[in-house]
This record gives C-alpha cells, sequence and structure tokens, in this order.
C-alpha cells in the first residue's frame, strides 16, 4: 500500500515531495516515511470577534504540531488571508528540519489565522489574539508547544497571547512563547540573530575555500531585516558589499557601499514601508533594477527579501559563485538546477536563516533560568552553532558528493528520525 501523501496546497505539497525525495534518497525505513509524513497534532479553532460595528466575526486558527520528537514544538503564529491547516502542517514540517539541522532541542510547529490584518483595528486585532490565545492554550506550554511571532504578528500579539494564558492558568509563565520584547522578557540580539547566521555561513565558506574576506564582493537583495545585518556583519568583516536592494530599487557601487548610511535611511525612513533605500543614489551609488543586481560581478549573492527570485530566468545570469539563501525559498528547483549545473555553491534557506529559531531557543532557556544572558553571550553562542550546524551539512556534501540542499535535508531528516526510532513509533 501506497501511504504517501499529497495535498492541493502548494506549501504543504512541496513539503510533502522534499520530504519524500530525501527519503528516498536515504533509504528511510518505509514506517519513519509514514509518522514523519504526518503531523501529530493538528486543531482547527473558531475565533469569534466583536468587531468596532458591534457585529461579531468568526475568524477560523490553527495550530499545528508537526513532531515533537527531539523536543517541544517550535513555530510562528501567523495572520493572512491564505492561511489554513493546510499550509500550517506544510511550515510546521519545515520547522522540524529546521531546528533539528539548528543543533536545537525542538520539534517543529506552526499556527495562524485566516485573515486579513491590515483590515482590523488595534481593538478588533486584540481581541482576535486572545482568544485564539485562549483556545489553542491547552497545547501550548513551555515544555510542549511554543508559539512566536511569523507574518503580520510581533512583540505585541506574542504579550496578549501570553497575558491570557498566564491568567488562565493563574501563573506567571514567560517561557510559553518567544519573540517577546526585549525590556518584557524577550532578548537582546535576537534582531540581529538571522542576519548574523547568514555572514556566519558566508564566513565559513570564505575560511574552507581560503578566501580573504576582504577580497570579496558580495550582493544582498532585500534591505529589511535579514539583509541589512546580513550586509553590515559581512562589512565588518571586511568585505565590499556591492549592492543592496528593497522595493524602490536596487543600489550598486562595483568599490563597495557605505552600509552605515543605508542604515540611517532605513531608520529615517521609518513610515516608507518596504521602499527604505529611496534616494539612496544620492549617495554615490547607481540605482539599477533587482535583476541587474542578481546578475552583477561579485562572489556571494544574499538573497534576503522573497521567494523565487533565483529561477528558470534569472540563475543563468547569476555571476556569484556562492549563494548563502536569508529568505525563505529564495531559489525555485528549476534555479537550482541551472546553478548546480553552473557548480554554484547555495547554502539553504533552513541552514542560513536558522539563526532567527536558534535565538528563539535562547530567549526560552533564558526565561526557563529567569536569568537574563548579555547580548555578547547570546551572539557568541549563536556564531558557534551556526558554524557547527554548517560544517556538518559542509562536510557531509563533500563527502557524499551531494549539494549542501540534499546534505542538510539528510542531516535534518536523520536527527529526527533517530530518535523518533529510539523513543519508539507512538512518541
Ligand atoms: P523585512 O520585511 O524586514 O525585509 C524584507 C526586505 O525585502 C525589505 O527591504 C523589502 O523592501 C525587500 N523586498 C521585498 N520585496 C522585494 C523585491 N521584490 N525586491 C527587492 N527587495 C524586496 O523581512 P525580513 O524579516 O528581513 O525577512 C526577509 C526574508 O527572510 C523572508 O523570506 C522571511 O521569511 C525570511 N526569514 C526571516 C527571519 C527573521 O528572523 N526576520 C528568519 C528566517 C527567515
Amino acid at each position: 500500500m501506497n501511504s504517501r501523501r499529497s495535498s492541493d496546497n502548494l506549501i504543504l505539497d512541496t513539503a510533502l515531495r522534499d520530504f519524500y525525495d530525501a527519503a528516498d534518497y536515504m533509504h528511510l525505513d518505509e514506517r519513519l516515511v509514514a509518522i514523519l509524513s504526518n503531523s501529530e497534532r493538528r486543531i482547527d479553532v473558531s475565533v469569534p470577534v466583536e468587531m468596532e460595528d458591534g457585529s461579531a466575526v468568526v475568524f477560523k486558527g490553527y495550530r499545528v504540531q508537526h513532531s515533537t520528537a527531539l523536543g517541544p514544538s517550535k513555530g510562528g503564529i501567523r495572520y493572512a488571508m491564505d492561511v489554513s491547516g493546510d499550509e500550517c502542517e506544510g511550515l510546521a514540517m519545515l520547522m522540524t528540519w529546521k531546528c533539528s539541522l539548528g543543533g536545537i532541542p525542538y520539534g517543529g510547529g506552526k499556527g495562524g489565522i485566516t485573515c486579513d490584518p491590515t483590515k482590523l483595528s488595534l481593538k478588533e486585532k486584540e481581541r482576535m489574539t486572545r482568544t485564539y490565545g485562549s483556545r489553542i492554550s491547552p497545547i501550548v506550554g513551555r515544555w510542549s508547544d511554543i508559539p512566536a511571532p511569523d507574518m503580520y504578528t510581533g512583540g505585541q500579539e506574542m504579550v496578549w497571547i501570553m497575558d491570557t494564558i498566564c491568567k488562565m492558568r493563574g501563573h506567571f509563565e514567560p517561557a510559553i512563547l518567544t519573540g517577546k520584547p526585549t525590556d518584557y522578557w524577550g532578548a537582546m540580539g535576537r534582531t540581529e540573530a538571522t542576519g548574523r547566521g547568514v555572514a556566519t555561513c558566508a564566513l565559513e565558506i570564505m575560511k574552507r575555500k581560503n578566501l580573504d574576506p576582504s577580497k570579496m564582493k558580495i550582493a544582498v537583495d532585500g534591505f529589511g531585516n535579514v539583509g541589512s545585518y546580513t550586509a553590515l556583519l559581512l562589512k565588518e568583516a571586511g568585505a565590499k558589499i556591492v549592492a543592496i536592494s528593497d522595493t524602490s530599487g536596487a543600489y550598486y557601487n562595483p568599490n563597495g557601499l557605505n552600509i552605515e548610511k543605508a542604515f540611517e535611511y532605513i531608520n529615517t525612513n521609518p513610515k516608507q514601508k518596504g521602499r527604505k533605500l529611496q534616494g539612496f543614489e544620492k549617495e554615490g551609488c547607481e540605482k539599477v533594477s533587482e535583476a541587474d543586481l542578481l546578475s552583477c560581478d561579485c562572489d556571494f549573492l544574499a538573497p534576503c527579501a522573497v521567494q523565487g527570485v533565483i529561477n528558470k530566468d534569472s540563475a543563468a545570469k547569476v555571476k556569484a559563485k556562492y549563494i548563502v539563501e536569508g529568505a525563505n525559498s529564495p531559489t525555485t528547483p528549476e534555479g537550482e538546477k541551472i546553478l548546480d549545473d553552473a557548480g554554484v555553491i547555495v547554502v539553504p534557506d533552513f541552514l542560513a536563516n536558522a539563526g532567527g529559531v536558534i535565538g528563539s531557543y535562547f530567549e526560552w532557556a533564558q526565561n526557563l533560568q529567569g536569568f537574563p544572558w548579555t547580548e555578547e553571550e547570546y551572539n557568541t553562542r549563536l556564531v558557534n552553532l551556526m558554524k557547527n550546524n554548517f560544517g556538518r551539512v559542509w562536510d557531509f556534501a563533500e563527502a557524499k558528493k551531494v549539494n549542501m540542499r540534499r546534505s542538510a535535508y539528510v542531516n535534518a531528516i536523520k536527527r529526527v528520525a533517530d530518535v523518533v526510532d529510539m523513543r519508539g513509533i507512538y512518541l
């Protein structure tokens, strides 16, 4: 009997296909394949909200725990119109592999509410978030499932959920979720964590390939949270950042851009959502298109904006020898095939951008201890974990002559499968 699943949800279907593909390569026991292609738990909740006009709207919410083999499930809560139970299942599975590969003691989870958050007033959003929090509370906990922010949620939503659940339980429990504001049980270092991880991967490649950072030219697509700190930290390591971009366009200088100045721009243009570099060409660089950035003369390319930018049309024009994926899924399978054939090394997203979830793990660890770490401790531990994770994937790829994505999948799945096997099929 073929027990393999498929889905008409693109995210779940892609996650399943990538998993089956790696499982076949590893000759994973079919019983483990069947177990790991299903979520351990999935709940659907209704979220009634009293709107400003007195009407009641019932939103649909979800929370999925794909795996708790390695530890409590971990994953964000997103608010968007396309959120569904199947999408959460696909994203939760990806979190399982990311946490496993990240070397942290977590399984994968995900949740969300199907809604358009831009159309809700602050009070409507608060009521919706608190009701959702109360309805998922039976499965949330510091040793069971630890939510975090995702698309259109942040520190405020986390505080509402935490406050609601703590009141229901009658005691204070900051470790039930992460992504809290820094001065309210959050962690110093989290803002830069994902970019720091991406930059660490690039520097590890340089070390292994004997490349001098001060001779490296780097292009960073997307100058948001991930891209800006990737650029800043690589510049601090001596590299030349030749191109950056946001939705206002791309900015190029073959002799290197003034990244500190670019930070001034994004901090003084906060209201220009996504277009904060608008006008940056005045700072001694040329304004070019995103396609020009992707094909510019550079050694490293860090796509840190949106998915799918390196695809069957753009991949052949990429001149970089190394790509470090800061964004989720910036390279399509067709694009990756072209890069593989051209000998370009791609550090896959769930290895390169794991700094975020590793940072969340540090926040949880500090909350459990009731004792904050210094920023320096946080950064040092993050870089050490990223180096270890990178090394494991790099060494396996070299030994088995496979690309980094294949190596990452095999390493991630193996750790979870081994634990499921060791603990017994029914966890
Ligand atoms: P962000 O919103 O802070 O920044 C996104 C940047 O990309 C902005 O500068 C925006 O202008 C730019 N952008 C959007 N569309 C673009 C386009 N077509 N061309 C060029 N630039 C474009 O988001 P972020 O938090 O930096 O996340 C970026 C990516 O990294 C997303 O895929 C996200 O899922 C992923 N990611 C983020 C984290 C994290 O901790 N923030 C962790 C893991 C993965």
